[in-house]
């Protein structure tokens, strides 16, 4: 199976589109979102509407909490408050009921899904360093799971002749026929912050057991324009140029 994973949309139709471009080239079979589908960016409808569309698995994550109440925007900065708040004005009944129904964490065959950690995804953590990584690591029932969060690729893993010890790499491609488990983080389609632009996803081959982060180009500045005539704030608009 070839699983197309998208990480981090945040409301941008244009990352979007041009990484399910990419990813018909890649020929996968399955679609996984590792959450944060709206907030920040200024066509949340659009990005829920295309996720339905190819039935994506898709997991929910702190900005989709917040946007339907389940979350207090009192731990979000001035930006990302303001960015719920429109949000919130332009959802649907439908949109939020299908954000609110999301569950916190998906097991398919292959691989888990979570936003921020596998082992309490409620509490959406960060995970930025190996010890960050360990409990969810040790929570793992597959070999395999997706994040996102940090809007920061990398892999975080332990190795079979090893398990107990946790390292990462930041390479593009992983061959994970060595790996006990691995926690990968597949970056951001919507807002990459690694200081690359390109949206970011990543494409996981069951068979080969091999997982690509691959970036692909967009149109920024139709995003941004989108952004600034929504009337969300410009500094959203402006980190998309810059990829931070
Ligand atoms: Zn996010």
């Amino acid at each position: 199976m070839r699983y197309g994973i998208l990480g981090d949309i945040h409301g941008n139709l244009s990352a979007l589109r041009a990484v399910l471009a990419a990813l018909e080239k890649d020929g996968v079979d399955r679609f996984l979102s590792v959450g944060d589908v709206v907030g920040y960016g200024a066509a949340p409808r659009d990005c829920i509407a295309l996720l339905r569309e190819i039935g994506a698995t898709v997991v929910k994550g702190n900005h989709d909490a917040a946007c339907v109440g389940e979350l207090d925007v009192m731990y979000f900065n001035n930006y990302a408050r303001a960015a719920v708040r429109w949000t919130q004005d332009v959802l649907t009944k439908s949109d939020s009921k299908w954000l609110a129904a999301l569950p916190l964490i998906a097991n398919l065959e292959h691989a888990s899904v979570a936003h921020g950690t596998y082992h309490r995804p409620e509490l959406f953590d960060y995970v930025q360093s190996t010890t960050d990584a360990d409990p969810s690591l040790d929570a793992l029932q597959l070999p395999v799971c997706f994040v996102g969060h940090t809007h920061y690729p990398v892999t975080l893993l332990r190795l079979r002749d090893d398990p107990v010890r946790t390292s990462y790499t930041e390479d593009c491609e992983v061959d994970l026929s060595e790996s006990h488990r691995a926690l990968i983080n597949v970056g951001s389609v919507g807002q990459p912050r690694d200081e690359d632009p390109r949206a970011a996803y990543a494409v996981f081959d069951s068979e080969r057991e091999r997982v690509w982060i691959q970036r692909v180009e967009y149109d920024i500045e139709r995003e941004a324009d989108r952004i600034r005539s929504a009337g969300l704030p410009h500094a959203l608009a402006e980190r998309l140029y810059l990829g931070v």
